[in-house]
């Protein structure tokens, strides 16, 4: 079995937005798509470790921002690495409008939102699957939606060039982030983008 297959599969990518409570968040996934037509329903998987899961599982309903090729890294850094239990990430954040249903959608490197409420949930673990019925959509440009494999290739800043031969580093495959050592403890998370060891590739420089 060759693992790297999973690379394969394509994804896009998306700032997730919720509210409850008096409280906003949203964070990146890569794990949205429609799974029926009639009725317009949509899937997201969601890390239970983000804040806006927890939203999502008070307030009903969401937000699905579909980022698109111009997406800055800014965006990735302001949604996805950083807690939304920890910063407000819309404090201050001025790309972004209220959709009718009273939540946020970012307007910079998107090409469209969905706004859709949650039917159904299934507990997968670490995430939990919604499956949502989409309410309300817009279409803001014609730019092509980023890829995964786009945000690897175009968006992610290339890793800095070495400046000790022969050092052994492990570099997370999603973000970027070095750790410096021989070996990376198994149950280390990068501190960027809270992905875990087994998102870590080892270089040697
Ligand atoms: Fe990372």
């Amino acid at each position: 079995m060759d693992m790297k297959t999973m690379f394969n599969l394509t994804y896009g990518l998306f700032v997730l937005t919720a509210a409850a409570e008096g409280k906003e968040s949203g964070c990146i996934i890569n794990t949205a798509g429609q799974v029926t037509v009639e009725p317009n329903q949509i899937s997201i998987t969601v890390n239970k470790a983000n804040f806006t899961h927890d939203l999502i599982r008070a307030g009903g309903t969401f937000n699905l921002s579909i980022l698109d090729e111009t997406a800055s890294f800014d965006t990735f850094r302001h949604f996805g690495f950083q807690s939304g239990r920890e910063v407000d990430k819309f404090a201050g954040y001025e790309s972004c409008e209220r959709s009718a249903n009273g939540l946020y959608y970012v307007t910079a490197g998107t090409n469209g939102y969905i706004s859709a409420s949650v039917k159904q949930t299934m507990d997968l673990g670490t995430h939990t699957l919604f499956i949502a019925s989409v309410e309300d959509m817009e279409v803001l440009s014609q730019v092509p939606s980023a890829t995964y494999a786009y945000y690897q290739s175009h968006i992610k800043p290339k890793p800095e060039k070495p400046k000790t031969a022969g050092k052994t580093v492990w570099r997370c495959v999603v973000c970027g982030y070095i750790y410096e050592g021989e070996e990376l403890p198994a149950d280390f998370i990068c501190p960027l983008c809270k992905h875990p060891a087994s998102d870590f590739e080892k270089v040697i420089l």
